[in-house]
């Protein structure tokens, strides 16, 4: 008997993943837009994203010729722990929800590889497989929503009607035939709450109809992604965000229900850490702390300019002195960041003497 959808969609479930379907692996129409996004310039400096690499995001079978269907899988990762838009202590730094706990790659990795063994066990008869989690081109969002885990919303996220939009992706290319899911309805309505809540104005209408993220100016690109300096125009919008934003999720209706992660792995290393504890961390210090979490992907250097740059917002005088000793950082985008903090802080000061 060849293995029919059901079989593959409980193996995931069984291998701790809490959403799983099947997509075809036939190029989706959601690459034209992708196109026009890029072409637009909206991936900022994200070059894997616009270059060859973006190109082969145009069919899954660049990745393996013989795939005929994808096993998309989520995992949760919410715990319980307050949202960045009911936290407001200024004298801490926000981490993204996401990027509390170890990195979210090798576990679905793992999962999904244990997955396709499992398969390829129960089909008896070899076939080709391969697991992507974030890293390869693929558009992941679109085979996910093309195999029923959820819907785009506003905000540009996956959403779940069940899980709202804290889960992670992962995807097994199959060279199997399988009857595929269906996309969910979009549940966005007239709901613009991400809209207006995106301190950075980030989610742009597009000439469809459809919202897109540009990503010059979100959060989550500028202290993730970008490297050097950051237009002084975006920083006061940037708050206490040291590394990724959660706004535009904190405030989705969809995700007021509390649905946590049972995998210890994504439970927060430092929840919010205190500004002053970042400025004073030495080299050695971020590797301790981050080595092995999602943050490591900002680099020391990076961590520090948004440090700065949320010292600067904090309005705290006692972040002064700090400032100062950054302002003198060898690195040019700390020193900058730094130097424009002083400002902000320092007519801050003065207005509230
Ligand atoms: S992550 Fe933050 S900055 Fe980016 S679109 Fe959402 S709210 Fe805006
Ligand atoms: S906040 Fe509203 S518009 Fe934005 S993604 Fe959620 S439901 Fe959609």
């Amino acid at each position: 008997m060849p293995l029919s959808a059901a079989q593959v969609k409980q193996a995931a479930i069984e291998a701790g993943f809490d959403l799983a379907g099947i997509a075809s692996a036939d190029p989706t129409s959601d690459y034209a837009r992708y196109r026009a996004w890029a072409e637009l310039g909206m991936a900022g400096e994200m070059g894997y994203l616009t270059d060859r690499r973006g190109e082969l995001r145009a069919d899954a079978r660049s990745l393996v010729p013989t795939a005929k269907t994808i096993l998309c899988a989520g995992k949760r990762y919410n715990s319980p722990y307050p949202y960045s838009t009911r936290f407001d202590d200024s004298e801490r730094g926000w981490i993204s929800r996401y990027a509390w706990g170890c990195d979210y790659h090798d576990i679905l990795r793992a999962g999904l590889t244990r997955v396709a063994e499992k398969l390829v066990e129960a089909a008896g008869h070899p076939f080709d497989w391969r697991v992507c989690v974030d890293t390869a081109p693929l558009l992941e969002r679109s085979y996910a929503r093309l195999a029923g885990l959820g819907w785009i919303g506003k905000n540009t996220c996956l959403i779940s009607e069940r899980h709202g939009s804290w889960f992670f992706l992962g995807e097994l290319l199959l060279g199997l035939d399988l009857e595929v899911d269906s996309s969910p309805p979009d549940r966005c309505g007239s709901c613009r709450r991400c809209i207006d809540a995106c301190p950075t104005t980030a989610l742009v209408p597009g000439s469809d109809g459809t919202w897109m993220l540009d990503a010059r100016r979100c959060i989550s690109y500028l202290t993730i992604e970008k490297r050097g300096e950051i237009s002084a125009e975006l920083q006061p919008g940037m708050g206490n965000q040291v590394f990724g934003c959660d706004i535009c999720q904190d405030v989705c209706p969809w995700n007021r229900r509390e649905r946590f992660t049972v995998d210890d792995a994504f439970s927060p290393r430092a929840f919010a850490p205190p500004l002053a504890e970042l400025a004073r961390m030495e080299e050695d210090e971020f590797r301790r702390m981050f080595r092995g979490t999602p943050v490591w992907r900002a680099k020391y250097r990076g961590l520090l300019r948004n440090v700065a740059i949320a010292m600067g917002n904090a309005g705290q005088p006692e972040f002064l002195p700090l400032l100062v000793k950054l302002a003198g950082n060898a690195d040019p985008a700390v020193a900058q960041a730094a130097n424009r903090a002083l400002r902000r802080l320092e007519n801050s000061v003065t207005k509230t003497a």
